[in-house]
């Protein structure tokens, strides 16, 4: 008996290494049952429009933005929230599977997919279309705050009401989650794209400089904040002189970059405003003794949290490692399947 369970440990295991995964509009993560996170990149992919071929997917695609010759097209297909390339969605997905799952070898595996909660019929079909053409054995979605608020350990399954915004890269979704459901919910399409966007707006009409969204996001990055800061950090942004056409370096401050990203930022707490006063009275005093769960990686700019809770008067909390709560929440729902399984779109 020993002899047997000896040889069998050293066969490799070919079954039950489902995984989730995290669609996001920025970033695609999977999460394999058992391992934890395998695969974190952006949600880019390079065709190369001479012959229709994939010519890069994830980091390797998005450095090409900006700087790919003409035959090479870089597309972000969940670019606005949703979908909204559905081929070009697919092949990622493709690629992002089959490059998480090349190192195990796995049966059929369960696949949960996270999905913005504005998804349509026709965009869930394709989604679970695309897992089960890379071999997924059984397809479930969840919304993304929902994955998102048991990713941060909340008790989604209580009647007890939770408020989650997640600031991603497209959208922003604020949710309300009670028993197990989404109670209540907004999605909008500004979230760190948008800042992105006003920072190199900002150093337009400031400047006469046009940079780049990928160094406008580095900006952000590395000095963005809901508010000046005390020490006023710079940080070097390159562009090309508009009235010269030459190129040119500017030195942003930190409360420059504040400066710039305000309307953004209002209009995120402008939706949280909505979606609070659209919620029941009972729920609502569950979220104000509670607080606002801030997740996404937009709700990593420096003091969005003190913003949001100085505009809204409800305290607000950040939850720990806000770039990968989505797919650890899905990784729990894969672990602990019965239990979340109410959570599930099957
Ligand atoms: P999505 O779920 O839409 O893929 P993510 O949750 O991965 O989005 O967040 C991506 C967004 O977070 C991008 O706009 C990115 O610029 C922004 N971001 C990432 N890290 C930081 C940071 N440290 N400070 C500010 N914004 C950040
Ligand atoms: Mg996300």
């Amino acid at each position: 008996m020993k002899l047997i369970s000896k040889l069998l440990g050293k066969l490799p295991t070919l079954s039950s290494k489902d995984l989730a995964m995290d669609l996001g509009t920025a970033n695609t993560l999977i999460y394999l049952k058992g391992k934890g996170i395998v695969l974190n990149e952006p949600s880019f992919i390079a065709i190369n429009t001479q012959n229709n071929s994939v010519h890069a997917v994830g980091m390797e695609a998005k450095v090409m933005w900006g700087r790919a010759p003409k035959e090479i097209q870089i597309h972000r297909p969940i670019r606005d929230g949703v979908i909204n390339n559905l081929d070009l969605a697919q092949l990622m997905i493709k690629h992002f599977i089959g490059k998480a799952l090349s190192r195990f070898r796995i049966l059929k595996p369960r696949v949960i997919i996270c999905v913005p909660s504005g998804i349509t019929q026709v965009e869930m079909k394709a989604v679970i279309e695309a897992a089960l053409q890379c071999g997924a054995g059984k397809v479930h979605l969840i919304e993304e705050p929902m994955a998102a608020a048991i990713g941060a350990g909340l008790a989604v399954d209580r009647p007890q009401g939770f408020m989650v915004v997640d600031i991603g890269g497209g959208t922003t979704d604020v949710a309300v989650i009670s028993m197990g459901a989404v109670a209540n919910s907004q999605s909008a399409r500004v979230a760190g794209d948008e800042m992105d966007k006003a920072i190199v707006q900002y150093v337009k009409e400031k400047y006469h400089i046009i940079i780049g969204d990928l160094e406008a996001e580095e900006v952000k990055i590395q000095v963005g904040s809901a508010y000046p800061q005390g020490e006023d950090k710079t940080f070097p942004v390159r562009g090309r002189d508009l009235v010269r056409g030459v190129p040119k370096e500017v030195h942003l401050a930190s409360a420059q970059v504040a400066e710039a990203i305000q309307e953004p930022l209002h209009q995120i707490s402008e939706i949280i405003r909505e979606v609070l006063n659209d919620t029941s009275p009972e729920l609502q005093s569950d979220i104000h003794r509670e607080g606002i769960f801030l997740t996404g990686g937009g709700s990593l700019i420096r003091d969005i949290d003190r913003y949001i809770e100085e505009h809204i008067g409800v305290p607000v909390k950040r939850v720990k490692d806000p770039l990968t709560s989505v797919v650890k929440g899905a990784g729990k729902a894969l672990e602990e399947f019965p239990r979340f399984k109410k959570a599930l779109i099957t």
